[in-house]
């Protein structure tokens, strides 16, 4: 049987790696539901909706033995498993760049902007500051400037601020459910 693309994406978020926490205070399904929320609430586009959604996908999928990619734990054992490439480039297949370069950019972006914002670092859960170790630590600033000039920087900056939120246990996230309509309309319109 072939799934849907939206079902597809379904089974990674009722996977066994999307009830792992990976250092945080919720879980990876929780932090992608909590962060697609958090989009939506303030009035984004769908595009960055369905991103802030799907930014982690790179780490569910590598949890996937089938699937010969490294997981979100082996990114917390020390090596990065470069994520949002990896998640990116998965979701390239049904998404265009609106949707798969804030994806591919959402640690860059934390990179960034622990180098363009002063107060940013403070905002980290101690997860984020680990796995910033591990992926290259904050931009020089000829990095930074770098990062700037690409067509999809505020987009994955948008992201990244909604991913850095979306670890709060106290807050109610929708379940996937909430978001079928709008990832299926996306798939078929671009
Ligand atoms: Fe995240």
């Amino acid at each position: 049987m072939i799934m849907s693309p939206v079902d597809q994406i379904a089974e990674l978020f009722d996977s066994a790696a999307a009830r792992d926490y990976l250092g945080e205070p919720v879980t990876v399904a929780a932090h992608l539901l909590q962060a697609g929320a958090l989009a939506r609430a303030a009035g984004a586009p769908a595009a960055l909706v369905a991103a802030a959604l799907l930014h982690d996908v790179g780490h569910l999928r590598g949890a996937d033995p089938a699937v010969a990619e490294p997981s979100g734990r082996e990114l917390m054992a020390g090596s990065d498993n470069r994520h949002g490439e990896r998640g990116a480039a998965w979701l390239a297949q049904w998404f265009g760049e609106q949707v798969t370069e804030p994806v591919r950019l959402h640690v860059a972006a934390k990179r960034y902007l622990c180098a363009a914002e002063p107060s940013y670092f403070a905002l980290l859960s101690q997860a984020s500051v680990y796995t910033l170790s591990v992926q290259g630590g904050p931009m020089s600033p000829a990095e930074a400037r770098e990062f700037e000039a690409l067509p999809y920087a505020a987009g994955a900056v948008a992201v990244r601020r909604w991913d850095d939120q979306a670890k709060d246990p106290s807050v109610a996230v929708p379940g996937f459910e909430h978001f079928r309509a709008l990832l299926g309309e996306f798939i078929l319109n671009g």
